[in-house]
């Protein structure tokens, strides 16, 4: 607690790290006044004794707090978060992450060096094993951390499990004969772990009597330390080897794609050293609003997303957020500011950050690298973002619709093939030249697109997360159809090749312009950019735009990774069999160049044209997860050894009661908003007859009832779609009615207003 933490012996440290402002011109709370500096922040929260303080009249030094963790970092100097006005810096980068030149100093001392650690077989051998777990004992103990813990990633935890992963922390000690304690962590500590398998969702792969599940150290991605606690990611099964996580099947599906896809390159000549490896980078839009407005809102607690609520009068129809200055008349600029500063001790590369779209709407995105650790990453971004805002009187909404009429949050997923060298399969340039073989570019090319047009299915409900309902179909995130952008020329640079007619793809490039003297000309891709393609091309990477903003990305990436492998393991197959390779390029083009759409995916007509092309299209999310199971689907990921039937069914299972299960947390949280905030408050303003609000109420609980009555998972979650998509749409209406109609002073819940405009409302009122 920050109240307890924040004493007078404080202040003269916490003076050195942070900006002194000799005056501040709003109203703040004030807590600690020592000699001639006051400590304030805009949250009574954070303070231990707050009073209401004019800093203006004082004449004193104000010291300036963002929260709690600017007062836990002031603690450690060398770990400090940026305060205000200060830079971003990069000091301490990696410090709590145990790879590089911090894992070597400590593997050293055992006699190794980090260079262990890239070679992944290194936990199958016992004595490095105990190296490294005698490495990690004193590297944690020197940073302060006492406990360890194995840290996995239970299926649907999306939204509902802050952090989205599961962790069971032990603290490191044992007793010496005499019964001392002392600090210890073996490798038999460090490799394996074991939890109950039947308290996560596992879709009847456990039960109570039949509970096991087991862990094993996952040495793609490195150990990390927050708090006092050392974290060690890892995979989860059963008692039998099922998956039971999101990491799992990942690992299988990029080995797949590893395998298969050096198999073809190899009998196209090139055989680069090492795997293949899956590079994603992951943009995460969220949106920040105060906390005291949040508390104010069960369904954002409880859901993550307004189940009702007025629009605002103003919202972004004047694009006037998009990039607009992130600026320190708000806690959102402190917020972004110490996330990046938190991400940087673990060795995230949390490299851009901007203004979205909508009004206090946020993105960070950070440098791309290899799935395994970006996803990882990326979960730890997403429970910083959390931590890190309810820590300056803010709350984080992950949610892909937090609010109706304003655009939502994706996760655009950007992904490419690489090998061990950085040499990237999808970027023409760099391929023909590593490889010698210009004929490679056009047969990979071929391949992905013949796996996007048989398994749009899979990348449609890959992205089929509950909030994902009101994001896609719209305007702000491509549509249901599963198709891909590739550009004019590239695109008819492979008609060339379905012709027959082979030639080295060079990507053009032009000169741009300013139309002033001044101003130099710059070279820019000849290809435009397509915002509306859910899978466009863009020189190097494939952008899947339809990601969620909440989404663990595991699954779209085990979709798209398993895609290419069984893509790349057909055009090998059929090499072998003696054809040529760019026969079976022209072949694959011919047969499933119809998912190529360059034009605007946004607009009413493709989602029909689509329909006739043959393109998948899926306009439900349930629906789409009802495939998961399909034969074709099964033949598909067992045929590479990604997931079994039984795994397939029991994902599915999961996924359906997932949603089903979001659905009836907003319906009951609906109701009792309804019945304790907006007709009272209708009552008491005496606006109007409540009854339609009484009869919404009983239709929501009716439709809850014949869900709970229906006993298949699929159908079941059927219902719960049109309960959320329909009767919920059509009560919420009759809310937002009345919310008009209310005086502001008898509104009990936050508005739009007040959730949106952070700089409009005062903060922490
Ligand atoms: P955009 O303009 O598409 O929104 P951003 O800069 O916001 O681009 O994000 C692009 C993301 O794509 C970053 O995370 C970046 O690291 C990642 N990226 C760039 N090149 C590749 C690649 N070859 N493979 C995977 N991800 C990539
Ligand atoms: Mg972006």
């Amino acid at each position: 607690m920050f109240g307890c933490d924040l004493t007078h012996s404080l202040v003269r440290p916490l003076a050195f790290f942070v900006l002194l402002f000799h005056h501040a011109t709003k109203q703040k709370y004030v807590d600690v006044v020592a000699d001639d500096i006051i400590i304030t922040a805009s949250n009574p929260k954070h303070l231990t004794g707050s009073s209401q303080y004019n800093a203006s009249s004082s004449g004193k030094k104000v010291l300036v707090v963002g929260g709690r963790a600017a007062a836990r970092a002031a603690s450690k100097p060398a770990l400090l978060a940026p305060l205000s006005g200060g830079p971003v810096t990069l000091e301490g980068y990696g410090s709590c992450c145990f790879k590089g030149a911090v894992a070597d100093k400590y593997l050293k001392a055992q006699g190794y060096d980090a260079s262990l650690l890239k070679d992944l077989s290194w936990p199958k051998d016992e004595a490095k094993a105990k190296a490294v777990a005698a490495a990690l004992l004193s590297w944690a103990t020197d940073n302060g951390a006492k406990q360890y813990s194995h840290w996995f990633q239970p299926m649907a935890s999306a939204g509902v499990r802050h952090g989205n992963a599961g962790c069971l922390q032990m603290a490191m000690f044992d007793f010496d004969e005499d019964g001392v304690p002392f600090p210890s962590f073996s490798h038999e500590n460090l490799l394996q772990g074991e939890t109950d398998g039947s308290s996560y969702p596992n879709g009847g792969l456990r039960a109570t009597h039949t509970a096991g599940g087991y862990l094993s150290l996952d040495p793609l991605s490195p150990i990390f330390i927050r708090e006092d606690t050392m974290f060690i990611p890892s995979c989860f099964v059963s008692y039998n080897g099922d998956a039971l996580d999101e990491k799992t099947p990942l690992h299988r599906a990029t080995e797949a794609m590893s395998k298969q896809g050096k198999r073809l390159l190899k009998l196209m000549g090139y055989d680069p050293e090492g795997d293949l490896i899956n590079n994603i980078g992951l943009e995460q839009e969220i949106f920040l609003t105060t906390r005291s407005a949040y508390y104010r809102r069960p369904d954002l607690q409880f859901t993550g997303r307004t189940v009702m609520g007025k629009d605002a009068a103003r919202g972004q129809e004047l694009s006037d957020h998009y990039m607009a200055p992130i600026s320190r008349a708000t806690d959102a600029f402190e917020t972004m500011k110490q996330i990046q500063a938190e991400c940087y001790k673990i060795g995230i590369p949390l490299k851009t950050r901007h203004r979205e779209v909508a009004p206090n709407q946020y993105e960070f995105a950070p440098m791309f690298g290899n799935v395994i650790n970006q996803i990882d990453q990326n979960l730890m971004v997403m429970q910083i973002i959390e931590e890190v805002a309810s820590e300056n009187g803010m709350a984080a909404l992950l949610h892909e619709k937090p609010f109706q009429g304003i655009n939502g949050s994706g996760k655009h997923n950007n992904w490419s093939i690489g090998t061990s060298t950085g040499v990237n399969l999808l970027n023409p340039k760099q391929l023909n030249k590593a490889s010698g073989n210009a004929e490679i570019f056009p047969v990979i090319m071929a391949a992905l697109i013949s796996a996007i047009d048989k398994h749009g299915d899979l990348m449609r409900l890959s992205i089929a997360s509950p909030g994902n309902d009101f994001r896609l179909g719209a305007m702000e995130a491509p549509p249901a159809v599963m198709s891909t952008y590739l550009g004019p020329s590239l695109t008819e640079y492979l008609e060339r090749i379905k012709n027959g007619e082979m030639s080295e793809y060079i990507p053009e490039k032009k000169k741009l312009s300013f139309g002033a003297a001044n101003v130099p000309d710059i070279t820019v891709p000849a290809e435009d950019r397509n915002r509306t393609s859910p899978f466009p091309y863009g020189g190097a990477r494939f952008e899947f735009r339809a990601a969620g903003s909440t989404q663990n990305v595991s699954l779209i990436n085990t979709c798209l990774d398993s895609m290419a492998a069984e893509a790349f393991m057909i055009v090998a197959d059929r090499i072998e069999a003696g054809e040529k390779p760019l026969d079976i390029a022209a072949d694959l083009l011919k047969q499933h160049e119809k998912c190529v759409f360059n034009g605007n995916g946004y607009d009413p007509n493709w989602p029909d044209e689509a329909v006739k092309r043959g393109v998948c299209r899926i306009d439900s999310g349930v629906d789409a997860i009802d495939q998961l199971d399909s034969a074709k689907n099964v033949a598909m990921f067992s045929s590479i050894g990604v997931l079994s039937e039984k795994e397939l069914k029991a994902r599915k299972s999961v996924l359906l009661s997932y949603y089903t299960g979001v659905v009836e947390m907003e319906a009951l949280t609906m109701i009792d908003m309804i019945n304790q905030h907006v007709i009272p408050a209708v009552k008491k303003s005496d606006v109007g007859n409540p009854d339609t609000l009484h009869a919404g109420v009983k239709d929501i609980k009716e439709a809850l009832k014949k869900i709970h009555a229906e006993e298949n998972e699929t159908k079941q979650a059927q219902m719960a779609r049109s309960l959320r998509l329909e009767t919920m749409i059509d009560v919420r209406k009759i809310c937002d009615e009345f919310e008009a109609k209310v005086p502001a002073s008898l509104w009990t819940l936050s508005t739009y207003d007040e959730l949106l405009f952070l700089d409009t409302f005062p903060q922490g009122i």
